[in-house]
């Protein structure tokens, strides 16, 4: 961090959490300049999201947190959903290495993340942050955007000018109020009470991670990261949060599960009402929302930070690209059109599955179980739920296009790991066997764009036969990933591959030319 806080940036990022952490780390990972404000003193200590993602991981990675990782979480593995008699309904099984180079799922404690990631905006050259300062205000002038910041315990305002400014302050936000956006609301709402302990001696959790779709008191029973464990309660008709979101009422919830004073800890207990719904749009000219001001899930997809990350992960290539390349204002029209659809998507998985578990009505649960009896045959697994692509924006017009590309182990020389880390992240244009030569001048602009050619086989090892296999299994030679890990399009042939970048250029081009809008 820089000792003095700059009047202008590149990127003001209005939220230190997850997402705002991330943003700004992927965007000085670019040299961005970047202003980080957060109204608290340090991170949210509080528990909230225990999962995340394969995707989410090599987001992570990207954001430097990649060693640290393993440390602050476990791989998930059972995910069961059973009826109040124990007969499973769900059961999904997640592999413990996934596609992106990391377990499918992992579960954790957020404020540990947090932390992490706070430490990495704090050391990193080219952020700025101003803890406890609060965003007041915030505009747009004709040299991109501002905002008003003031110390949160009152004090002298100071306004900060930058390119592009992005609320990631949560569900509540400001910068969301500010642009008067309104949601798409799903409607699908339930107040729970969430409360995390460490067990003073370790145990076996069969399975480990656990939804009791019991009327009678619908439960999450599930690994809160490495030594701890997360139950929550759903609040059922006649009940009010107030009422339960009390001490003695978590242990007495706790006490059928063995759960109490003198085998564990409580570390806390809160009362929580999840949501369905997502702005309508995502920027307004030069000033964005990310995250949970964007976007709210209920949270049994476990997905709510993992949608956040993915918009960083999105939004960070382009407002990259666009500081740049002055005129593209439709590259950035492409945030809302690819990630809305998408985040909506994923909020729907979340909604159906909540549907599933939110029932506190004993004829209504038994309607259900008959209804799903069949789904997990004995021993059996149910399939993962589609996790949605991109269906429309930066993409050719082939096959995979918008599905996310993998990450593998790989070797050059004597350096051997996943394959963001070991040539570098951003566009990849991936070749199974001899590289692909493109003429000069498309080479030339795509190393411009950060491009690096890969050729697996040749230019890097493919220790694990990963890459090898998903070319065969798709039937294709090249793919060029974009930095946000979506296959921009793939390719058969040499010429194909020409295409391919050809294609890539021509659209990035035809993006140009015009000035910010709203
Ligand atoms: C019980 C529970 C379980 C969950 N489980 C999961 C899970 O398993 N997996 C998952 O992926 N997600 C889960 N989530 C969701 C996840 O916690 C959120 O999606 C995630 O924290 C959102 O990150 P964010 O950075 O967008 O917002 P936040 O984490 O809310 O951060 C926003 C930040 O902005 C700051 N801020 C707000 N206004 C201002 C302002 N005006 N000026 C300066 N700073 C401001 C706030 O202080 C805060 O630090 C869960 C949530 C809950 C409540």
């Amino acid at each position: 961090m820089s000792a003095t806080v700059p009047n202008r940036v590149d990127v003001v990022v209005v939220g230190a959490g997850p997402v705002g952490c991330a943003l700004s780390l992927l965007l000085g990972a670019r040299q961005r300049s970047v202003l980080l404000v957060e109204r608290h003193a340090g991170p949210y200590p509080l528990p909230r999201a225990v999962h995340f993602d394969d995707e989410t991981a090599r987001i992570l990675q990207a954001c430097g947190l990649g060693d640290e990782l393993p440390a602050l979480s476990e791989p998930a593995t059972t995910y069961e959903w059973r009826n109040g008699d124990g007969v499973p309904l769900l059961r999904f099984e997640m592999p413990a290495q996934g596609q992106q180079g990391w377990p499918s799922a992992n579960m954790f404690n957020q404020p540990d993340l947090e932390s992490r990631l706070f430490d990495r905006v704090e050391t990193t050259e080219g952020l700025s942050h101003l803890w406890g300062h609060t965003a007041v205000d915030a505009g747009q002038d004709g040299d991109g955007a501002w905002v008003e910041i003031e110390p949160a315990g009152g004090g002298a305002r100071r306004r900060v000018s930058a390119r592009y400014v992005v609320g990631c302050d949560g569900a509540n936000s400001t910068v969301r109020d500010l642009l008067g956006v309104t949601f798409d609301d799903r409607g699908f709402y339930y107040d729970w009470l969430v409360v995390d302990v460490a067990l003073h001696e370790p145990r076996v959790f069969d399975p480990p991670n656990l939804q009791v779709c019991d009327p009678r008191r619908p439960t999450t029973v599930v690994s809160g990261g490495p030594g701890r464990r997360r139950w929550e309660f759903m609040c059922l008709p006649g009940e009010t949060l107030e009422t339960l979101d009390e001490e003695t009422a978590a242990w007495a919830f706790l006490e059928p599960w063995d759960v109490r004073p003198d085998n564990a800890t409580m570390i806390r207990h809160a009362g929580y009402r999840f949501r369905a719904r997502w702005a309508t749009k995502w920027h307004e000219g030069p000033i964005f929302l990310a995250g949970d001001a964007a976007h709210q899930t209920p949270p049994f997809a476990g997905q709510g930070m993992c949608a956040g990350l993915r918009d960083a992960a999105n939004l960070a290539w382009k407002l990259d690209y666009a500081m740049d390349h002055p005129g593209a204002a439709a590259l950035l029209e492409t945030y809302d059109t690819e990630r809305i659809p998408q985040a909506a998507a994923v909020i729907e998985v979340a909604t159906e599955l909540g549907k599933v578990i939110c029932i506190p009505d004993p004829e209504q649960a038994r309607a259900r179980d008959e209804q799903m009896a069949p789904l997990v045959p004995p021993g059996g697994t149910t399939p993962a739920p589609p996790m949605p692509g991109i269906s429309g924006g930066i993409l050719a017009d082939s096959a995979s296009a918008g599905e996310l590309f993998i990450q593998a182990t790989v070797r050059a020389g004597s350096d051997e790991g996943r394959l963001d880390d070991v040539v570098g992240a951003g566009w990849h244009l991936v070749t199974n066997g001899p590289p692909v030569e493109l003429d000069g001048e498309l080479a030339s602009w795509f190393e411009s764009i950060g491009g690096r050619s890969v050729a697996i086989g040749t230019t890097v090892e493919d220790v694990e036969g990963r890459y090898g296999r998903w070319f065969d299994d798709h039937g294709v030679a090249a793919v060029v990933e974009r930095p946000d890990f979506a296959i921009y399009g793939t390719a058969t042939t040499d010429r194909d591959v020409t295409e391919l970048v050809t294609g890539l250029r021509d659209q990035l081009e035809a993006l140009q030319g015009s000035s910010v809008a709203s």
